[in-house]
């Protein structure tokens, strides 16, 4: 495995739902020891806790709008001064606007950190309502599955934990997810061009087979971390 240098690595996986961040993040995390950071995942677990954050992302998670910055900045902020950041992080979900990714930039800089490499996952739209649609996940460790693209090698049985305990997501509905799309176009596509003018955008056809696009994934990690 590399060695990460002084500061931790920041990685950000940018692509609309369905993509497959989730996906290659958790691959990303076992390949190289770096911590996946899912906006998403965050705030689901807070509104899960019934956390005051929680309670007012919940609606708007429901209809596939976006949380206010200063609910998502407040729980990315607290995540990553846990220890368990300090090898590197791949932020998945996180940023979602203009005003995230310059909010990212002040955060970093006062740790010192930068942004290392942005790796642009490039699907079409219309099959990724398949793959949000099909999407569930093992309840105890989270691994992520889908009906027809990756089902477990035991039908019922978690391939990671042995779980038999599965679940799907609120919003992953069609209705959901074309709002999601929509969403993601306006707001959040344009920061391809923002970190391809900074040098350090990537991209990676996430249309292909999920192993295929791992590969595709490592390469780019494997230039900052080497
Ligand atoms: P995201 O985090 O970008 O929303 P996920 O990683 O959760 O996307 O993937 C969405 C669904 O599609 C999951 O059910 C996953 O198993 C499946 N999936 C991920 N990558 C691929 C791929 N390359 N080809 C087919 N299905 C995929
Ligand atoms: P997906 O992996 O399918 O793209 P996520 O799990 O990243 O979905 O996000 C689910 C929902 O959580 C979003 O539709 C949005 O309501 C909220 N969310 C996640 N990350 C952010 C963010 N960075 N800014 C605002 N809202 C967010
Ligand atoms: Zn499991």
């Amino acid at each position: 495995m590399a060695d990460v240098t002084t500061t931790p690595a920041v990685f950000i996986l940018l692509g609309p739902p369905g993509a497959g961040k989730g996906t290659q993040a958790r691959m990303l995390e076992e390949t190289f020891g770096l911590v996946q950071l899912s906006t998403g995942d965050l705030l689901r677990a807070a509104v899960a806790a019934g956390t005051e954050a929680g309670k007012q992302a919940k609606a708007v998670m429901e209809a596939g709008g976006l949380v206010s910055d200063e609910i998502v900045l407040a729980i990315l902020k607290d995540r990553m001064a846990d220890p368990d950041t300090k090898r590197g992080v791949i932020l998945d979900g996180f940023p979602r606007t203009a005003g995230q990714a310059e909010a990212l930039d002040g955060l970093l800089a006062s740790t010192g950190q930068r942004v290392n490499s942005v790796i642009s996952m490039e699907v079409e739209d219309a099959p990724m309502i398949a793959r949000v649609a099909g999407r569930y996940t093992c309840a105890a460790c989270g691994e992520g599955y889908h009906d027809a693209f990756k089902q477990p090698a035991t039908a019922g049985v978690c391939d990671k934990c042995g779980g038999a305990d599965f679940k799907r997501r609120a919003d992953d509905n069609a209705e959901t997810a074309g709002a999601r799309l929509t969403a993601y176009h306006a707001q959040t596509a344009p920061l391809i061009a923002y970190y391809k003018g900074r040098g350090v955008l990537e991209t990676v056809d996430a249309m292909a087979d999920i192993a295929s696009v791992a590969g595709a994934m490592q390469a780019c990690v494997k230039q900052v971390l080497a």
